[in-house]
């Protein structure tokens, strides 16, 4: 048995471990990341895309926005096709704020050159993590298999960032952790493609046959969305059907502004909400995906992790720095509130846009009459853009004293 000890432990390489490992680095804290796949799994796996300008600059101040600097595509607005006819929103102009596209899988290359340049430690192809929090405080035990061999580690505390499907969470007793979560009709078929972008922003389609997303990771790879029905199989969809779906839900007056290419990756994804609400028990901290999902609409959970990881790693670096750990304590408190606005928002934006099950419902009325005022009100307008750019997120909150369980 290995047996070795570390001041933190952060289990998952996603956005959320990797950076919350690079920005305690630069406050002097060692911590060692445990991830079970593979770097190369890492470094392809296609998720995000959408960060907000308050993301983009915190990656500045932390030296890890070279490449986003000159590689992403800076947005100043959106277009809603809205049942064939076409609406632009110009969030900057209402918000003063962008948007930026630039992949997950690039931030998280990004993350992993910055971790190894700095000597910090990665574990990949780390199995059977387990987590041991004793009851009455104290240090921690991470078990696992590390290069084939049985590993012990020890550590003050352990950061969950596994994800939504990782051990951390499941960790934590089910009486200190009353989750709060919503599943949705609907799953979401995505494909990455060697296609020009449907348009330079990105277009977001609330049509009969269903919602479409047409985004884009570069001038060449476009990113595109459908909504199906949750219980589809991959296989149920083959290139051909979804490129005539795409065409048919973008389609503005006989022309959906679609160029077909090779499909490089395509998958699937359930729509669900949810919070673990605390996010920490005792020296278990969880963040990102780990702690809370969204449907991604609203393009929203990456920017969140990144607010985790910079909130947390505040918190551990005042205890190490001078003992205190109140910060550390009042983690779930301040967290929560931005946490809820960007549920509220991703709710509310896959109930405006997904096709609902019942067009006669009630649900289906209101969806049509929140979209009229979308377009019609610029009141509307702009509170939808605000929300949008995250600039809501730094409100939620303030100056109040929340009762949120921690
Ligand atoms: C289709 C889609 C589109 C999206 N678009 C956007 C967008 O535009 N903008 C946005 O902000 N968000 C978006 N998101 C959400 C975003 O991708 C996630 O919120 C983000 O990945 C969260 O990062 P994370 O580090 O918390 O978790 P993850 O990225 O899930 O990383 C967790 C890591 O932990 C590892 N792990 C899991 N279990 C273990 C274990 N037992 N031991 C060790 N390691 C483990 C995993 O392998 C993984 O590497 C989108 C999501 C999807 C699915």
């Amino acid at each position: 048995m290995n047996r070795l000890r570390t001041p933190i432990a952060i289990i998952g390489a996603g956005p959320a471990g990797l950076l919350l490992s690079h920005l305690l680095h630069q406050q002097g804290v060692d911590s060692l990341v445990l991830e079970r796949r593979s770097r190369p799994y890492v470094e392809r796996r296609v998720r995000a895309g959408l960060l907000e300008h308050t993301t983009v600059e915190l990656l500045r101040r932390a030296g890890l926005a070279g490449r986003l600097d000159r590689e992403a595509l800076r947005h100043e607005g959106l277009e809603l096709r809205i049942n064939g006819a076409r609406h632009h929103l110009p969030v900057t102009e209402l918000t003063g704020l962008s948007t930026y596209v630039y992949g997950q899988q690039e931030l998280v290359k990004d993350l992993i050159q910055a971790r190894q340049e700095a000597g910090g430690r990665l574990w990949f192809d780390t199995d059977d993590v387990t987590l041991e929090i004793p009851d009455g405080g104290g240090p921690c035990t991470v078990r696992c298999t590390a290069q084939g061999q049985p590993t012990e580690i020890t550590c003050d505390f352990i950061a969950g960032c596994d994800g939504f499907h990782g051990i951390s969470r499941r960790s934590m007793p089910a009486t200190a952790q009353p989750a709060f979560e919503r599943s949705y009709p609907s799953a979401w078929l995505g494909i990455l493609a060697a296609a020009p972008p449907v348009a330079h922003e990105l277009v977001y389609a609330a049509h009969e046959r269903g919602f479409a997303l047409a985004s884009m990771r570069s001038p060449h790879v476009s990113r595109l969305y459908l909504q199906i029905d949750p219980d589809d199989e991959l296989e149920q969809w083959p290139d051909d059907r979804i490129w005539k779906e795409l065409r048919a839900r973008l389609d503005v007056d006989g022309e959906a502004g679609l160029t077909e290419g090779p499909v490089l990756e395509k998958s699937l994804v359930p729509l669900r909400s949810y919070v673990s609400e605390p996010m920490q028990h005792k020296r278990l901290f969880l963040a990102g995906d780990a702690a809370h999902i969204v449907p991604p609409t609203a393009a929203k959970g990456l920017n969140l992790a990144v607010e985790d990881v910079q909130v947390l790693s505040e918190a551990f670096a005042a205890f190490y720095g001078s003992g205190q750990d109140t910060l550390l304590e009042g983690y779930s408190q301040r967290r929560l509130p931005s946490i809820w606005e960007a549920e509220d928002f991703s709710d509310w934006m896959a109930h405006l846009l997904h096709r609902l099950p019942d067009a006669q419902a009630y649900g289906a009325r209101l969806q049509r009459a929140r979209l009229d005022a979308l377009v019609n009100s610029p009141t509307a307008a702009r509170q939808f853009a605000e929300r949008y750019v995250g600039l809501s997120r730094s409100f939620a909150g303030a100056g109040k004293e929340r009762a949120w369980q921690s």
